[in-house]
């Protein structure tokens, strides 16, 4: 018996970093060359409590052949996907990249998920995708470009051709607002970044800023203090909107600076990212920050210009459902951050997935 523990993205999405099964290896045989390599205990105590999990859960319902296509693999998607399972429904995610998984992947520490306090967020999110993993769901990779709204059924237009469906659960998430300042567009990717846990280890031992006050620009300097010499938070205003606890950490932080009242109006570099530009707001002083790399956390905005064209969306972008995630098109539901709705969070988004099946099954029965 032997296990690949290489952990490598590969092995996390086939799940063989458990004990390898020889007759059905993942790549069709061992590619680390370690066959027959001796296995740790703890190895196989994780094997035989994954596999009497599996057992011990209901799995997914006798399928009825109806097929759900959801868009996006966040844990919106990923909830629909297995209440959908569960539910009978053929389940297709469609995901923009190989193992999208939505933002919750790049959140360093999520702790607010009941019962798993503390969890590491890329952790969180590969928990999620193996529990619809192991129900059945398919995933395909495929950017999607539209969904054309049939009598009989709904076709999703993507990059990969076209998906046939009884229903389509629109969970494509949001992305990083940018600043749309002089500089952010010329120099992204040589010094300006929008995600903290993925570069920040590029900036060990020098001085970063962050720009913005809710939870993830202050998550984000609270993580770069750990990692760099001094990191600036600069925010237009003198008050963060960031959750309480967070900023009683951040104001321990002897290597944080805060900067209050700035507005960037640059930021500045020539092959490299040299420092930002800002207006205090108050005194209309000016004040040159210098650092070697800009973290933007300015907020999100909704993915929703594929289906602006067939579903209502708010002025912001967002597509227009309410708790029971209905769109303005019978068959089309929304969940996670794309929708309207009040408290964008990981248990919001995991609430929409089960509430959007059972609009599901609700607009099934009255057809
Ligand atoms: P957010 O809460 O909307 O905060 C955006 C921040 O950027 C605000 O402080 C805003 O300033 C500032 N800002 C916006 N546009 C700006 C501009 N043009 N120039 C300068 N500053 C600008 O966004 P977020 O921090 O990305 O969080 C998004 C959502 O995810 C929130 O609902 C948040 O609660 C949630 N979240 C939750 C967790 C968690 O529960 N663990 C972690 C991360 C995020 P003002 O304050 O002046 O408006």
């Amino acid at each position: 018996i032997s296990a690949c523990l290489v952990g490598s993205e590969m092995c996390i999405r086939d799940r063989c970093s458990l004990v390898c099964n020889h007759e059905n290896q993942c790549e069709g045989h061992c590619v680390l060359g370690r066959k027959g390599a001796p296995v740790h205990f703890s190895s196989i105590e994780n094997y035989i409590s994954t596999t009497y999990a599996n057992q011990m859960t209901n799995g997914p319902a006798k399928s009825n052949g109806m097929r759900v296509a959801i868009i996006g693999s966040g844990p919106a998607g990923l909830g629909a996907a297995i209440y959908g399972k569960r539910a009978g429904y053929s389940t297709l995610v469609l995901e923009k990249n190989p193992m999208s998984g939505g933002q919750v992947l790049n959140t360093c520490e999520v702790d607010n998920y009941l019962g798993l306090p503390g969890i590491n967020g890329f952790d969180l999110g590969m928990q999620f995708r193996e529990h619809a993993d192991r129900l059945g769901t398919e995933f395909v990779e495929a950017d999607v470009t539209g969904i054309k709204n049939l009598p009989d059924c709904k076709k999703v237009l993507t990059s990969a051709g076209e998906f046939t469906a009884k229903a389509v659960i629109i969970a494509a998430g949001a992305e990083h607002k940018k600043l749309g300042v002089p500089g952010e567009k010329r120099l992204a990717g040589r010094g300006i970044s929008y995600c903290a846990t993925c570069d920040g280890a590029f900036y060990k031992k020098k001085v970063t800023a962050v720009i913005g006050g809710g939870d993830v620009a202050v998550e984000d300097a609270i993580f770069l203090a750990g990692l760099c010499e001094k990191v600036y938070l600069i925010h237009r205003r003198d008050s963060l909107r960031a959750a309480k606890s967070l900023q009683e950490k951040l104001f321990t932080l002897p290597n944080v600076e805060l900067v209050w009242n700035a507005a960037v109006e640059e930021i500045t570099g020539e092959a490299f990212v040299t420092g930002v530009q800002l207006l205090d707001t108050q005194t209309k002083e000016e004040r040159f920050v210098a650092a070697d790399g800009i973290f933007i956390a300015v907020g999100i905005q909704p993915v929703s210009e594929s289906f602006k064209s067939l579903v209502k969306t708010d002025e912001a972008g967002y597509i227009c459902a309410g708790e029971d995630c209905c769109t303005s098109v019978p068959g089309i539901f929304a969940v996670g951050d794309v929708r309207t709705k009040k408290l964008r969070q990981i248990v919001t988004a995991v609430a929409d997935g089960a509430n959007a099946v059972n609009s599901v099954q609700e607009y099934f029965q009255t057809r």
